[in-house]
């Protein structure tokens, strides 16, 4: 695989990295992404995951979200890659990860540090006495209301229309500033704000990592060195590396 020792070369010498992951990171585990031919959005309308439809059409949204996220997504498991940034950080090799996605995936695998720069499906609350859920509560009656007070309960992923969490925001902001190494896996790079927070990393000099089958709006722009393949695929190969088996 083209690049793949100069990779596994620059996580070694970094001093400070950090993941940067998109829906593309989770599709080996099953998950789909939301554009593409099997995207989600062939399947289902998009508005479920607008905060003014939800709140509006509850129990419409309610049974696309609840189908989606909680009848399946919540079941799945990580894959190698996952697995990878997890064994990463366990051995220095990796201060955190930032991710776009709200699966709960590499948290499963083991990783520590994560900002979920789109909030999580993992955790619910509702919207008139903030009671806070989790993701095996989820009520077969829909709308999902609480058992307190009646109100509507709501994911704590952002919907659109929605800004993003604080903490998340700023500890990404904070990874972009001291990084000197990003690995960028499985984003198109198109969704704001998450996609400037690996060009403010670039600009304050670390250096860009991009894992992904396709070009993202990162590889001719920012990205360094480009490895185009599967997320799972890469992982495998840096796992067979005898560079990294040194230190695992
Ligand atoms: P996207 O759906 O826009 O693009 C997916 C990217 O993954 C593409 O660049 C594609 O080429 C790449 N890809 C496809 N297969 C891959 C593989 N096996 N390995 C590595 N990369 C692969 O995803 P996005 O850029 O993350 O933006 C979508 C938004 O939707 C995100 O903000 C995220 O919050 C949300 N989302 C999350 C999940 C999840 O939590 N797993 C899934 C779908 C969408």
């Amino acid at each position: 695989m083209k690049n793949i020792d100069t990779v596994a070369q620059m996580i070694l010498e970094s001093k400070c990295s950090f993941a940067f992951t998109g829906a593309g990171i989770s599709l080996e585990s099953g998950i789909p992404t939301f554009r593409g031919k099997a995207g989600l959005w062939n399947r289902y309308n998009p508005n479920i995951l607008d905060i003014d439809y939800f709140y509006n059409n509850p129990k419409d949204a309610w049974e696309g979200i609840k189908e989606i996220f909680y009848d399946y997504w919540n079941k799945a498991m990580p894959n190698k890659a996952h697995y990878l940034l997890a064994d990463m950080e366990k051995n220095n090799l990796l201060n955190g990860i930032i991710t776009q996605n709200i699966d709960n995936l590499h948290q499963k695998a083991g990783n520590k540090e994560v900002y979920e720069f789109h909030g999580t499906l993992n955790t619910l609350h509702c919207v008139e006495c903030m009671k806070k859920y989790d993701a095996k509560d989820v009520s077969e009656k829909l709308p999902f209301r609480c058992d307190e007070c009646g109100g509507l309960v709501k994911p704590d992923f952002v919907f659109f229309g929605e800004g993003i969490p604080e903490l998340a925001y700023q500890k990404s902001i904070e990874a972009a500033s001291k990084a000197d190494l990003f690995i960028v896996i499985g984003t198109t790079g198109e969704v704001m704000p998450a996609c400037s927070i690996p060009v403010l990393a670039k600009r304050n000099g670390a250096k860009i990592i991009e894992i992904n089958p396709e070009k993202s709006t990162f590889t001719d722009t920012i990205t360094d060195v480009y490895i185009k393949g599967k997320a799972a695929e890469v992982a495998e190969k840096l796992y067979e590396l005898n560079l990294l088996k040194e230190i695992w």
